[in-house]
């Protein structure tokens, strides 16, 4: 390799904050099925009545929750992380080429 030169690669990988979706579940709904379960309910066997009041009561108490989803912080909402990649860390990664 020549001074003054670096050689890279894009490495493109499906970001692991959001498992490639490219949203998250907004902090007030987390916040939401925590006292959930706090008090006892469980999301998986709650009909959409339960669900209703349960949003009601809770907004009534801590405010609205506004959308479910936000678009994820870690990747911009894409679902992938791009960054450029030292090429021999690729190679090694890749397994081409062993390390050491
Ligand atoms: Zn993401």
């Amino acid at each position: 390799m020549k001074e003054n030169k670096v050689y890279t690669v894009t490495c493109i990988e499906t970001c692991p904050e959001c498992n490639g979706v490219g949203t998250v579940q907004s902090q007030s709904w987390t916040d939401f099925w925590s006292e959930v379960e706090r008090s006892g309910y469980k999301a998986h066997n709650m009909g959409m009545d339960d669900f209703n009041d349960l949003v009601a009561v809770y907004e009534d108490n801590f405010g609205g929750l506004g959308p479910q989803t936000i678009p994820c912080s870690e990747c911009d909402g894409i679902g992938e992380k791009i960054r450029k990649v030292p090429l021999l860390d690729a190679l090694h990664d890749l397994g081409i080429m062993p390390r050491d």
